[in-house]
């Protein structure tokens, strides 16, 4: 078998409401789709949702790159994933979200041809019980809001059905404990709280913060400090009680072996996006196992088709204890077929589909500005 073509689409998802986090505005993510197809006329599909304050890279970098990774592999095996990531991690150390959008595609052709969902091909149990696949994933609110109406979001987040909430945080000195406080106090002792200051405090405004949340019972504390900034979540560990959780400090293998050679972390949000896709994403999930450490998976502004790569990697990987796959609820249109689906009664319940591969291809008419990259053949 051998990559015939690599098709490449910009693609544009407007939200409902734009999200705010301390670190940038998105009003509308703005993706890249890729799409892969053989000889045998298999074919698997990728999405990159790149956010430059983190990822570094943008729709404009990942269309350019993926141009040239595509060149980089057609008229190869694609069924050859170590072979195929080593040349496109090796081709740049940066644009790790497009790179995760060739990795998944990879990955949506292997299953494919080994007949098998992804998650089943990543060794998760083939069962008839839909129970043993079930994930659920929190829902995120954002730190624009006023102490009243992060209640009130965090009151119809339950009301929908969720058992779980992540709240943003990160605004000046011991702001967000108020709002901390007044959701719990709304929503009872049972729903699953936890905080994410999105790199927003400094050590002391941390320490403070965290401390005095401890009567509110979080479920942990995601990238309190600057993502560099290593050698205080080491010390922040050992003066708060609160496990903490490292997103924007952990990229890729190399950044989960420091941290947890460090004691820096409780807890490792892999994300595709920053991974560059499942074939790091197993490697990191593997460090933090053996370093007795969870991991959660999280998301950018993906749709339910690289979400639905993230929930079969967390479906086959239990060691990927929290769910954060919520994109997708703050989009106003759906560009894909098949794939993950959320629940409908069940707020935050994840079904996969049963399909070869992740089960999730693009609408056609939702995607922009093909541009093809052929093998000669
Ligand atoms: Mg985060």
């Amino acid at each position: 078998m051998k990559i015939k073509c690599v098709e490449i689409y910009k693609l544009n998802v407007e939200f409902t409401h734009p999200i705010k986090t301390p670190i940038g505005q998105l009003d509308c993510a703005r993706n890249v789709a890729v799409k892969i197809s053989t000889d045998n006329d298999l074919f698997g599909w990728g999405e990159a949702s790149p956010f430059a304050p983190i990822t570094g890279d943008s729709q404009e970098s990942n269309y350019s790159t993926a141009q040239q990774l595509a060149r980089l592999i057609v008229g190869k095996d694609p069924l050859a994933i170590e072979s195929r990531m080593a040349e496109i991690n090796a081709f740049t150390i940066s644009e790790p979200s497009i790179r995760s959008a060739f990795d998944m595609a990879l990955y949506d052709l292997l299953a494919k041809a080994a007949g098998l969902p992804l998650y089943a091909l990543l060794g998760g149990e083939v069962s008839n019980n839909d129970r043993t696949r079930e994930i659920r994933t929190d829902l995120t609110i954002g730190i624009q809001d006023t102490v009243e109406q992060t209640v009130s979001r965090a009151t119809s987040v339950i009301e929908q059905g969720f058992n779980a909430i992540k709240l943003k945080v990160g605004r000046p000195g011991l702001e967000d404990v108020a709002h901390v406080k007044a959701i719990r106090e709304q929503l009872g002792p049972h729903v699953a709280i936890k905080i994410d200051a999105n790199q927003g405090w400094d050590y002391p405004t941390a320490v403070a913060n965290i401390q005095a949340m401890e009567p509110f019972h979080l479920q942990y504390a995601e990238q309190p400090l600057a993502a560099w900034d290593i050698d205080n979540f080491q010390k922040l560990r050992q003066k708060v009680a609160l496990p903490i959780c490292a997103d924007e400090s952990v990229f890729d293998d190399k950044d989960a072996l420091k941290l947890v050679k460090n004691g820096a972390v409780d807890y490792l949000n892999i994300k595709l996006g920053k991974a560059g896709g499942i074939h790091t994403a197993l490697k990191i999930n593997a460090i933090a196992e053996a370093a007795n450490s969870k991991c959660m998976i999280g998301c950018f502004a993906e749709s339910r088709l690289a979400l639905s790569a993230a929930a079969h990697l967390a479906v086959a990987r239990p060691n990927i204890h929290f769910i954060d796959l919520d994109s997708a609820f703050g989009f106003k249109g759906d560009p894909v077929i098949g794939g993950m689906s959320y629940d409908k009664k069940i707020g935050g319940l994840i079904h996969l589909a049963e399909t070869p591969g992740h089960g999730a291809i693009f609408k056609e008419h939702c995607l922009e500005e093909k541009i093809t990259i052929a093998a000669s053949m």
